[in-house]
């Protein structure tokens, strides 16, 4: 496998409230875990929401991810670390009121060998960009635009655009529904997962996205991360941006 990394404050915002993780458990065996969140709320909340759910969720499959076994085991087992991240920030909210009202997007890819398991809550995203070019959404954006453009009442490149873009339906961390996303789904060798933050989506069409993958091919896979925070950046840089790679070797040891 190879990785790519990066995370930015952009060039409007004041401080960096994204967070990610990127951990390589087995890199023989093709076992790593891959993270984005995006932090919301006031007086530095955000970066506080942020960092616990990534602190949270790492260190729960860190210590769990071996125990489990099976499909079901390694989803349910994404999905606990995620609620006991939603409710290690509402502990946090209870230890200091300006820390109230604070919560988190987390997409999360647990990547064990054929098998991507895949978490996910807010509106960060993962596509996978298989090895023949095409590009796919593996995430629904819980947001209200998301939901209009699902119904077929937006189109994405509106969605973009949309005052009311940044309206989560769900996240960690919030006092409403949490609505937790999983999946397991196969990828082939060359395909390429990929988290990031709104902040890139934002600005960058999935279209876009596939097209610097297929450029970093294999030889430049390490500078992707930053070439697309580059790319969002050159076109304002609105809010902070995020992104994490993977790409599937040719082999891994069963
Ligand atoms: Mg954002």
């Amino acid at each position: 496998m190879k990785f790519s990394a990066q995370t930015d404050r952009g060039r409007v915002r004041p401080s960096n409230e994204d967070a990610y993780c990127l951990e390589v458990l087995d890199a023989g065996a093709g076992r790593a875990l891959l993270a984005v969140a995006d932090g919301m709320g006031g007086h530095a909340a955000g970066e506080v929401a942020s960092a616990l759910a990534i602190a949270t969720l790492r260190e729960r499959v860190l210590t769990q991810a071996l125990h489990w076994t099976g499909d079901d085991e390694r989803l349910l087992g994404l999905g606990d670390a995620m609620v006991a991240a939603h409710a290690a920030i509402l502990a946090a909210q209870g230890q200091d009121p300006r820390r109230a009202g604070m919560g988190t997007t987390l997409t999360a890819v647990l990547i064990w060998g054929e098998y991507l398991y895949i978490g996910h809550t807010g509106d960060s995203r993962a596509y996978l960009v298989g090895a023949e070019g095409g590009i796919r959404q593996l995430t629904d954006d819980h947001s209200v635009v998301g939901e209009l453009v699902r119904g077929g009442s937006l189109t994405e490149l509106e969605a973009m655009q949309h005052p009311q873009r940044h309206v989560l339906t769900s996240a960690l961390g919030t006092q409403g529904r949490l609505r937790v996303d999983l999946q397991a789904t196969l990828w082939h060798p060359g395909d390429v997962v990929i988290l990031c933050s709104d902040g890139l989506t934002n600005l960058v069409t999935a279209a876009e996205i596939a097209e610097r993958v297929r450029l970093a091919a294999v030889d430049h896979f390490d500078s992707l991360a930053r070439e697309l925070v580059e790319l969002a950046n050159a076109r304002g840089g609105h809010d902070n941006i995020t992104v994490v790679a993977a790409r599937r070797g040719e082999e891994v040891r069963a």
